[in-house]
């Protein structure tokens, strides 16, 4: 992880702008057009790449009251892809929102099964998946 943090700084400098904003850091920020943009590596975790991005537009929408677009750009493939923020998708932020506030009422986090992705994940002390 602190080796893809190193790359991503060298390749594409960092967004100052993006700084102190609300606890979210998306990668660039277009004042101007009012667009977020989250730069990836390659072409994987599209959609949960996506939702990062839409989630970044939709506190921007909340904080400002204004509409924000969302966007993904691939990094070196010069990839401009849109990211769609639909109501559908604002209906189903609201619920995980909900779901996730649920989830810091109770007593303990719900049980979360083995994955192959486990091995490598940066939180797996918390779960028990060491
Ligand atoms: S180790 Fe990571 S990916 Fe696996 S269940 Fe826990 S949080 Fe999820």
């Amino acid at each position: 992880m602190q080796l893809g943090i190193v790359a991503h700084e060298i390749h594409r400098p960092r967004d100052h702008s993006v700084e102190g904003l609300m606890g979210i850091a998306p990668d660039r920020i277009d004042w101007a057009r009012r667009e977020v943009i989250e730069a990836k590596a390659g072409a994987g975790a599209r959609a949960a790449v996506s939702w990062q991005t839409r989630f970044y537009a939709i506190m921007l929408m909340a904080a400002t009251g204004a509409r924000w677009s969302a966007a993904n750009e691939i990094i070196g493939g010069r990839k401009h892809i849109v990211v769609e923020i639909g109501l559908a998708s604002i209906v189903e932020m609201v619920a995980m929102a909900e779901c996730l506030v649920r989830m810091r009422s109770a007593p303990l986090p719900p049980a979360a099964p083995r994955k192959p992705i486990c091995a490598s994940c940066s939180y797996r002390f918390l779960c028990g998946h060491v």
